[in-house]
């Protein structure tokens, strides 16, 4: 599903450069589900937005579904983006003006999916993460776990097959965490391949194989069995 080759980061403001990704080579299977840890700043949002197609690397390839999509149009990656990959961060990033429903029914609009079926799918998603009870709340209104569980709501309404989450339990008490993970396998299980970076060990035995990131390259990965 992934292929990427000697990705490089490099990051250039007036006063100083910053490489943020060594040459990262990483094969990520279908359905499979990796985790990513590693000290902070060490390159693992920056690898996630570009796997994610949120950012485009200084140099190296990246290989999606045998696609180069470095070479690709702003515009073509832009719809990959929004038909193939769900994202989740930390900070749920969910929009405060929309309500639940709303901010789940936006990835769909972009795809301008027709309304009977946004409706369904919409429905479908909200009471699969257990937050519909809540559809007509506003983000502000809710706990961080019903924020983070209408936050994956949105990422799998369009069902993608890929899901990038940036530390999705980092603002969570263990009992909200621990739900976040077990929809996270859930969603693995029925065949959705997860990447996702963390802090958490505990997190990061969910995975079938943690990459540790240490200054921008890839110093060990584990395989769970
Ligand atoms: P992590 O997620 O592992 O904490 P990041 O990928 O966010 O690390 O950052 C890696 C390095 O790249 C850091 O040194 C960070 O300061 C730098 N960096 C990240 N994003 C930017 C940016 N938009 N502009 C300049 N430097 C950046
Ligand atoms: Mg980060």
């Amino acid at each position: 599903m992934i292929q990427t080759v000697n990705l490089q980061k490099l990051f250039a403001t007036e006063e100083v450069e910053t490489t943020a990704l060594h040459g990262i080579s990483m094969d990520v299977r279908d359905g499979e589900f990796v985790a990513i840890m590693g000290p902070s700043g060490c390159g693992k949002s920056t690898l996630l937005n570009i796997l994610g197609l949120l950012d485009n690397p200084t140099a190296g390839e990246y290989h999606f579904y045998g696609t180069e999509v470095s070479r690709m149009s702003e515009r073509q990656r832009a719809q990959l983006r929004k038909g193939s990959i769900g994202f989740v961060f930390q900070s749920f990033n969910l929009i405060d003006e929309l309500t639940v429903y709303e901010n789940v029914e936006l990835p769909l609009l972009y795809l301008k999916t027709p309304a009977d079926e946004r409706k369904a799918r919409v429905e479908e998603a909200l009471t699969r993460m257990n937050i519909m009870h809540r559809r007509n709340h506003f983000p502000q209104q809710l706990s961080g776990g019903q924020q983070q569980r209408t936050a994956i709501a949105r990422a799998v309404v369009a069902k993608p097959k890929l899901i990038l989450a940036d530390e999705p339990t980092g603002n969570l008490d263990s009992a909200n965490g621990e739900e976040v993970m077990k929809l996270l396998m859930q969603l693995n299980d029925e065949g959705t391949t997860i990447i996702m970076v963390t802090h958490s060990p505990y997190d990061a035995g969910f995975a079938h194989r943690i990459v540790n990131l240490f200054d921008g390259k890839i110093v060990t990965e584990n395989f769970h069995v």
